[in-house]
C-alpha cells in the first residue's frame, strides 16, 4: 500500500474527505494517487484517509442521526431532496461519465448507462419511500389495544464500495440508506473513488444538511475501522469475499447488521435450439460476447463461462473467436472504443496468470490470449488484454472454478438440459447467469432450476431499480434495489398501546 502513498501534492486539491459538511485534506497530510488505467499516468491525488479520519466522520454521522432532523424528517422531503439528486446527476451526466470512464477505463456508453441507472435508483427509492412509509396494524384480539409495527432507519451506515463500477455501487447504497432516513460514512475503493467524490458534492447541492453524507477517501484500514466501529449499526460491503469475510468478522461483536455485494461466476447457457435461424444465432453470439466483455468482464456480472450445447459449438466458437478477434481495444473515452482497459497492472498479471495455467490444463486459445499492441486507440502504457476465448474447459480447472475479473471466456460443453443445469450450479458463487433457448418451457424451467440471484432469458446485463440484485452462496447476502434494497436500511419496531390501561392483576396485593 504505501508504494502508492505520496506527499501532498501543492497543486493539487485533497479535499476529498468530507466530515460534517466540510470537505478537507487527509488528517495525515497525506494523498494517494489515482491512475489512469489507459496510460498508466496520475489522474488525480485525492485524500489519504486514515483511522483518524474515520472516527471523526463516524461522530459526525452519529451526531447527524441522534441529535438532527434527519431521520424524523417527513417522507415527502426525503424524497423531495433524492428528486433533485436525481435531476443534478442528469445535469452532470457528461462529465461524471468522462470522470468515470477516466477513473475505471471504462466505454463512454457503459458509464453514461451508469449515470442513468444511478437517477433511476434515486428516483426509484424516492417514489418507494412514499409508499411503504406507513406502519402495519396488527390485531391484538383486543378492543383496548391499538398494536403497529413500525419502520424506522437503522442508524449511522458505513457503506464500502469495489473499484468495477463505483458511481453504480455508491448510488444503490446511498439512495436506499437516505430514503430510509439514515446517515452514512462512505468509503469507496482505493482505485477509483473520482465519480464518488463527485457524488458526494450532489448530495450537498441539493441541500443535505451536514453530517448526514460523510466521505473518506482511503484504503482497506478506513474500511476496517468503519466495520468495528461501536457507533456503527450497518454495514454494507461490495467487494471480494475475503473482505467479505473480514468484515462480517469485525463487525460481530457489535452485532452490526452485514450487507455483502460479493463476486459471481456467472454462467451463460445456449441452447441449440436458439441458433436454428441466422438471427437467433447472431443474438447468441452477440449477447455472450457483451456478457463476457462489458468493461473488459470485470463486470461483477460478467458472463464468462459459457456453456454450449454440443450440435452447435464449432460453429459458435468459431464465430465467437472470429467477433472477439475484432473488437476494437482503447481508451474508454474514445469514439468506437468497445473495451477498455485492466483497471490495474495487478489485474492484468492475474488474468495473464490465469490464461498461462488454463493453457498448461489444456484449455484451446482460440481468441486473444496476449496484451494487444500499443496503436492509435491503445495507448502504451496502460493496461490493456485482449479478449480472450479459451476453448476445451471443463469444472476441475481453475479458471472455471476461480472468480478472475477480466476478458476470459471459458467455454464448456453440455448435452441435454440436465447437464446445463448442473453444470452452471456447479460454483461456490451464485450471482447471474444467462440462458438462451427459444422453448419457452425450457426457459423457465432452467430459470427456476439455476441457483443465481439473477436470470437472463435470452439477454444479458439488463436490470431494473425495481428489480433487487444479489447473490446466492458466496456472491454475497441481502439484496440492492426493488422493496429488499430499502427494507434492508430499517428496522422494524412493534408498538403497543394500550387504550385502557387500569389495574388487571396486583402483583404486591398479597
Ligand atoms: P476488495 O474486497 O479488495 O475491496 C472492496 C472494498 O473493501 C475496497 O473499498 C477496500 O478498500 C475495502 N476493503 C478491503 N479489505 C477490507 C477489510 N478487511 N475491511 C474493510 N474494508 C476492506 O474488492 P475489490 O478488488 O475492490 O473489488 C473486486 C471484487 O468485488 C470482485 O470480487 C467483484 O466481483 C466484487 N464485486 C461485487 C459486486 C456485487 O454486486 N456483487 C459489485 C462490484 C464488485
Amino acid at each position: 500500500m504505501s508504494a502508492h502513498r505520496s506527499p501532498v501534492h501543492p497543486a493539487t486539491p485533497l479535499e476529498t474527505v468530507h466530515i460534517d459538511g466540510q470537505a478537507r485534506p487527509a488528517t495525515s497530510g497525506t494523498g494517494r494517487e489515482i491512475h489512469d488505467p489507459a496510460d498508466g499516468t496520475v489522474l488525480a491525488i485525492v485524500a489519504e484517509g486514515d483511522v483518524a479520519d474515520a472516527d471523526a466522520a463516524v461522530a459526525a454521522a452519529r451526531r447527524a442521526f441522534d441529535d438532527g432532523p434527519w431521520p424524523h424528517r417527513s417522507v415527502a422531503e426525503r424524497a423531495e431532496l433524492l428528486r433533485r439528486v436525481a435531476a443534478l446527476l442528469q445535469r452532470d451526466r457528461e462529465e461524471i461519465a468522462i470522470i468515470e470512464s477516466r477513473d475505471t477505463g471504462r466505454t463512454l456508453e457503459e458509464c453514461h448507462a451508469d449515470v442513468d441507472d444511478v437517477t433511476g435508483a434515486f428516483r426509484y427509492f424516492a417514489d418507494l419511500v412514499m409508499t411503504e412509509s406507513g406502519g402495519r396494524v396488527v390485531d391484538a384480539g383486543d378492543p383496548d389495544v391499538h398494536s403497529v409495527v413500525v419502520h424506522e432507519a437503522v442508524g449511522v451506515c458505513a457503506l464500502i464500495t469495489s473499484w468495477n463500477d463505483p458511481l453504480l455501487q455508491a448510488g444503490r447504497t446511498i439512495a436506499p440508506a437516505l430514503a430510509a432516513g439514515n446517515t452514512f460514512v462512505l468509503k469507496p475503493s482505493e482505485v477509483t473513488p473520482l465519480s464518488t467524490v463527485h457524488l458526494i458534492r450532489l448530495l450537498a447541492e441539493a441541500g443535505l444538511p451536514a453530517g448526514i453524507a460523510n466521505l473518506i477517501t482511503g484504503g482497506d484500514q478506513v474500511g476496517a475501522r468503519l466495520s468495528e466501529h461501536p457507533d456503527v449499526d450497518l454495514v454494507s460491503f461490495t467487494g471480494g469475499l475475503d473482505g467479505g469475510a473480514k468484515v462480517a468478522q469485525a463487525a460481530a461483536p457489535t452485532a452490526k447488521q452485514v450487507l455483502m455485494e460479493l463476486g459471481g461466476r456467472n454462467p451463460n447457457i445456449v441452447f441449440a435450439d436458439f441458433c436454428a435461424t441466422d438471427e437467433g444465432f447472431d443474438a447468441a453470439v452477440d449477447g455472450t460476447l457483451r456478457a463476457a466483455f462489458l468493461h473488459s468482464g470485470q463486470a461483477r456480472s460478467a458472463g464468462s463461462r459459457l456453456m454450449v450445447e454440443e450440435l452447435v459449438r464449432e460453429r459458435f466458437v468459431s464465430e465467437l473467436a472470429r467477433r472477439a478477434d475484432s473488437i476494437r481495444l482503447g481508451r474508454g473515452t474514445l469514439d468506437g472504443v468497445e473495451c477498455g482497459p485492466l483497471i490495474s497492472a495487478r489485474q492484468l498479471a492475474e488474468v495473464e496468470a490465469c490464461v498461462t495455467s488454463a493453457r498448461e490444463e489444456g484449455a484451446v486459445v482460440r481468441s486473444g490470449g496476449s496484451r494487444p499492441a500499443a496503436t492509435g486507440t491503445v495507448p502504451a502504457g496502460g493496461h490493456f488484454y485482449r479478449p480472450t476465448v479459451l476453448d476445451g474447459c471443463h469444472r476441475e480447472m481453475r479458471v472455471v472454478r476461480e472468480a478472475v475479473l477480466g476478458p476470459i471466456l471459458t467455454v464448456e460443453t453440455f448435452r441435454t438440459e440436465e447437464e446445463a443445469v448442473t453444470l452452471a450450479n456447479d460454483t461456490e458463487y451464485g450471482l447471474a447467469g444467462a440462458v438462451w433457448t427459444g422453448d419457452a418451457g425450457r426457459a423457465r424451467r432452467v430459470a427456476r432450476r439455476l441457483r443465481h440471484g439473477t436470470v437472463w432469458i435470452n439477454d444479458y446485463h439488463r436490470g431494473l431499480p425495481q428489480a433487487e440484485w444479489g447473490g446466492f452462496g458466496r456472491s454475497g447476502t441481502g439484496r440492492v434495489l426493488g422493496p429488499t434494497g430499502l427494507a434492508r436500511y430499517r428496522v422494524s419496531k412493534h408498538i403497543w398501546q394500550n387504550l385502557n390501561p387500569r389495574p388487571k392483576r396486583r402483583l404486591s396485593a398479597g
